[in-house]
């Protein structure tokens, strides 16, 4: 195994205009600030920068409130930045894209439908062929493991299956990017192992982008290309770190003083304040 390259690889606060063309996703300068209801605003996020790469799989870490949602729900287009840009293969996007898939940290399935059925959503709500994709949701089912289960409704799986159907709908229409917000969240530590590996194994046999948002450090090292830490609130990006591990990881690379070297950097990068997860 190599052991991991603890140089520090922060992107530029412009970004360079080759890195924006070979990006699958950019997002330059971008801010947003919220009016409160009492009238106050509050900055969420501050200057982020960030180019994901095809087949990349980059996680996000900060601390509670520092704007890790809402970078993820202004990437997904379901709220506006207050300024900056973001692009999809150079061309400027705004607005909910067809080319995404959300997981966000409760499976929020909807429970008087079936597994199959609330696959299915997404089809549906882009009003692409349900006969079509049928198939392919069993497919689907059958790689995360919940062969069977089809015709069961959420109430009779487990936490970690419930989240497992959730990742198939958020790649039931083949979407370019996977976006997770701390997807394993409410996962009991065992489970929320076994939905690393089975994360891995997914990302791995789909090939797609993950965009992943979490609070263990651990969970970040374990399934990323690359890290980016937020600060406090505004969150802006303070560090970034690659990681080297080949794949596919097994749950033992935990142990291992590369591993170990890694979470302790990005833990001084979060500032040993928040508690993780982990
Ligand atoms: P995180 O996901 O990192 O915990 P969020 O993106 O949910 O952080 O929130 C970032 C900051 O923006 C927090 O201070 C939060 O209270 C504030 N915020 C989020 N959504 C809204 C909103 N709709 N209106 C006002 N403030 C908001
Ligand atoms: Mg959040």
């Amino acid at each position: 195994m190599n052991g991991p390259d603890l140089k520090s690889t922060m992107s530029s606060n412009a970004g360079s205009q080759s890195a924006a063309s070979a990006a699958l996703l950019s997002v330059r300068a971008l801010e947003k600030r919220y009016r409160t209801k009492s009238g106050e605003e509050v900055q969420a996020l501050k200057q982020i920068n960030v180019d994901l790469a095809d087949g990349e799989f980059v996680s996000v870490l900060g601390p509670s409130g520092c704007g890790k949602t809402t970078l993820l729900k202004i990437i997904v287009g379901i709220v506006p930045p207050s300024a900056g840009t973001l692009s999809l293969r150079g061309a400027p996007i705004s607005g909910p894209q067809a080319g995404m898939g959300v997981v966000f940290q409760s499976s929020v399935l909807l429970p008087w439908w079936t597994v199959l059925e609330n696959v299915l959503l997404p089809i549906r709500v882009l009003k692409l062929d349900l006969a079509a994709n049928r198939k392919k949701a069993r497919d689907l089912l059958a790689l995360v493991g919940l062969k069977g289960f089809e015709n069961s409704y959420p109430g009779e799986l487990s936490g970690g299956m419930q989240q497992r159907a959730a990742i198939v709908r958020g790649l039931i229409h083949d979407p370019g990017i996977l976006l997770m917000d701390e997807p394993f969240g409410a996962l009991d530590a065992m489970t929320r192992e076994r939905m690393n590996v089975e994360l891995q194994r997914i990302w791995l046999s789909t090939a797609k982008t993950v965009f992943f948002i979490t609070h263990s450090v651990s969970e970040a090292v374990f399934l990323s290309d690359r890290v980016l830490v937020l600060s406090a609130r505004p969150g802006t990006l303070v560090d970034e770190i690659k990681v080297p591990f080949p794949r596919p990881r097994n749950i033992d690379l935990m142990s291992t003083a590369e591993f170990g070297d890694l979470t302790r950097r990005l833990r001084g990068a979060l500032g040993g304040g928040e508690a993780t997860h982990d």
